[in-house]
């Protein structure tokens, strides 16, 4: 197995932000994963809290959905930073990655093989191909090239309030302790998350920082905080502002806001804070199987706002190779995987895309309904339980 990876090197594209690994990506991570570098991402996440809060932009508290610690680590929530989970993913796999092999285009021979060509002039062929290249996926452009993503319209501002002896006092409890969502009266949305790395120590070269800046500190604790709104809400256009521009429209946005709120947006380094357009992938009716399959975003990118895009491409990654190893003939193992991958992460698509339409929902009755329901829910136990279960 060769992996052909456009970035020069294993830290040309190292993100900043924290990634939630759900119960289908830790199971994924423990079963694909050497023992040891499972052990390592155990030994290298930040404490995200396992509660999931509903706030209002006052910080009132509208329900909180607790979730018991799994007793199997595997089966459990974990906070990571994309750079460790990067250095956890290619740890050992030296020989197998190729950098600096930006796919092309390919084509079929007539022995059944299939030539891949790179941007570098260099072609190299492959009975199976995987496409794993990411929402703008080149393979998918020609494979399928009727399978479309489009802008949202939605954009959200994000950036980390940075966790220290001397922050950790200035905001309410409830904003260090586990992730929240934070509904104000319409049209804007806020997801906050901590990510707390007190006492974690970098392993064996994995939790390291690999690059100078605030953005991309792999050490130190932070809250992540997103903000997002309708295109147009935000003051000002957001495209090619700095992280200091970006943070005062964030600021101006949401100026009557409780102060912990607005104070975490304040101290963030402006060098974290930058604009994600949400995009999504439009689900696409079943297409007959062959020894080219996809997974991940490169098939079914969605919002961010349901947190399970990097899981549900884990899940793929583990079904697929279960598929292909499974000792069936490779076309017959990818259509059995395509058929439950389409199922789970079309939905999976077409629940982060609700999710993000509600996140910056305009509809101010909708919106008191869903507070409603949140407080109702959350008097109810009972009730709480079977609707978020
Ligand atoms: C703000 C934000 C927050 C998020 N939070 C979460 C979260 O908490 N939990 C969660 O599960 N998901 C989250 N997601 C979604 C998650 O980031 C993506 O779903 C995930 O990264 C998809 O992984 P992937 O491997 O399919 O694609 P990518 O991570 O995009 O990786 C694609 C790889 O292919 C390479 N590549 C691309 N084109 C080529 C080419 N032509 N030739 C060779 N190589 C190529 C790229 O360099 C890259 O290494 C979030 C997304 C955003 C934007």
């Amino acid at each position: 197995m060769t992996v052909y990876e456009r970035d020069r090197t294993p830290a040309d594209r190292l993100q900043g932000y924290r990634v939630h690994i759900d119960p289908h990506g830790a199971r994924a991570l423990h079963d694909c994963l050497p023992p040891e570098s499972w052990q390592a991402f155990l030994d290298t996440t930040g404490r995200g809290g396992q509660d999931f809060g509903f706030l209002t932009e006052r910080l009132e508290r509208l329900a909180l959905l607790e979730t018991p610690a799994a007793a199997d680590p595997a089966d459990g929530h974990h906070s990571v930073s994309r750079i460790t989970l990067r250095q956890i993913l290619l740890s050992g796999m030296e020989e197998t990655v190729r950098f600096g092999k930006t796919f092309e285009r390919y084509e079929r021979r007539p022995d059944g093989r299939i030539e891949l060509f790179f941007a570098d002039g260099t072609s190299q062929t492959a009975a199976i191909v995987v496409a794993a290249d990411g929402g703008n996926s080149r393979v998918r452009g020609q494979y399928l090239p009727h399978a479309r993503r489009v802008d949202t319209g939605i954009t959200t501002v994000a950036g980390k309030f940075p966790l220290t002896r001397g922050t950790r006092e200035l905001v309410a409890r409830r904003l260090t302790d586990g992730p929240n969502t934070v509904i104000p009266p319409k049209g804007l949305g806020m997801f906050c998350a901590p990510h707390d790395l007190d006492g974690t120590a970098p392993v064996g070269g994995i939790g390291v920082t690999e690059q100078d800046g605030a953005r991309m500190d792999n050490a130190g604790s932070y809250v992540l905080w997103a903000v997002g709104a309708a295109q147009g809400r935000f003051p000002g256009d957001l495209s090619g502002m700095s992280g200091d521009q970006l943070k005062a429209s964030v600021e101006r946005l949401i100026s009557s806001w409780h102060p912990d709120l607005r104070r975490m947006v304040a101290m963030s380094d402006p060098d974290t804070v930058s604009l994600l357009p949400i995009r999504t992938s439009i689900p696409i009716e079943p297409w007959r199987a062959t020894t080219i399959t996809l997974l991940g975003d490169a098939i079914h990118s969605m919002t961010p706002m349901r947190g399970i895009g990097a899981n549900t491409a884990l899940r793929d990654a583990h079904l697929l190779c279960q598929a292909l190893t499974g000792g069936r003939e490779p076309v017959e193992a990818i259509a059995r995987y395509e058929d439950r991958m389409r199922e789970y992460g079309f939905a999976a698509v077409r629940d982060s895309l609700r999710a993000a339409q509600q996140f910056v929902g305009d509809n101010k009755p909708a919106r008191l309904g869903f507070k409603a329901f949140l407080r109702t829910a959350q008097r109810f136990p009972a009730l709480k339980a079977r609707v978020f279960s």
